[in-house]
């Protein structure tokens, strides 16, 4: 098995956060902050565009569950929810994975990436973004 992630839910030797039948949950070895957890399907999937639906609304739920004890148990005043998926965005390790960081204020760092993007795409971005979204889920026709 060549996936890091799946090796660390199979050998279980991790630091564990939280662990579900769909989900789990673990601090990284280089956090950026204290409290930087990873939380990741169990099962193997590469990215956002090949996890099922339910996977990750299991993983989502599971995200803001990190991010409100990292609220009541480390006295965060924030977080930042981070994953990258597919070529381009800089995906570390090919298994979904969302970083959930606290952040209070003032603690120096920046984990937003910083710039902006130098492509430019014909069209308005947000009218093909819809145009696509109605295709892929044509409603019902039940008349
Ligand atoms: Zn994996």
């Amino acid at each position: 098995m060549d996936c890091v992630f799946c090796q660390l839910v199979q050998e279980g030797t991790a630091h564990w956060v939280a662990r579900e039948a769909d989900t789990c949950a673990f601090t990284p070895l280089n956090p950026l902050a204290p409290g930087h957890t990873l939380v990741i399907p169990t099962s193997h999937f590469t990215d956002v565009f090949e996890v099922p639906p339910h996977v990750l609304t299991a993983s989502m739920t599971l995200v803001q569950r990190v991010a409100t004890a990292m609220r009541t148990a480390l006295d965060a005043s924030g977080v930042n929810i981070l994953s990258a998926s597919g070529p381009g965005s800089e995906q570390s390790v090919p298994h979904l994975h969302f970083h959930v960081v606290p952040r209070w204020v003032d603690d120096g760092i920046s984990t937003w990436p910083s710039g902006q993007s130098r492509r430019r795409l014909t069209g308005d971005p947000g009218t093909r973004l819809a145009a696509a979204l109605n295709r892929d889920h044509k409603p019902h026709h039940g008349m």
